[in-house]
């Protein structure tokens, strides 16, 4: 596939998700929850985690996002890669993640949909909006390690 195909599908996939988001609904009490904001481009997440401890797996994730399409979308993509995922399995998607959209070597077959958002990588303002999600879900499990 050429160059140009991959970048008008990607675009097609992010369209999809700003559009559509995966995992909309209303949150209950047990849930875990992160806001947080990405001050240069006005994006804001507040995040919520069913996390089961027990089973170390991510039962649900649910999001209230507003921004711009990058970080919609990303959110998006996001909660479909997590739910269903233990914490160990997730810490590896956001490594790749986090190494795609900062030019490093990823593991493109663990990211989903979330490949669609690897031109950030040239547009470095871009990186924050991609990975708010990704931080807000650290945040709202506790997990301290920065990305
Ligand atoms: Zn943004």
């Amino acid at each position: 596939m050429s160059y140009f195909n991959d970048e008008s599908m990607y675009r097609e996939i992010i369209i999809d998700h700003t559009k559509n988001p995966h995992n909309i609904k209303k949150p209950n009490d047990d849930y875990k929850k992160a806001y947080l904001k990405n001050p240069s481009c006005g994006d804001e997440i507040t995040l919520y985690v069913l996390y089961d401890e027990k089973e170390n797996k991510v039962k649900d994730i649910t999001y209230k996002v507003s921004g711009c399409s990058i970080c919609c979308a990303s959110a998006s993509m996001m909660s479909e890669l997590f739910i269903g995922k233990t914490k160990e399995e997730i810490d590896k998607i956001i490594q790749n993640f986090n190494n795609m959209v900062t030019g490093q070597e990823y593991d493109e077959d663990m990211l989903g949909d979330a490949i669609s958002l690897k031109g950030v990588v040239n547009v470095p303002p871009r990186i924050k909006c991609a990975t708010l999600g990704y931080k807000a879900f650290q945040k709202a499990i506790g997990d301290s390690h920065e990305m």
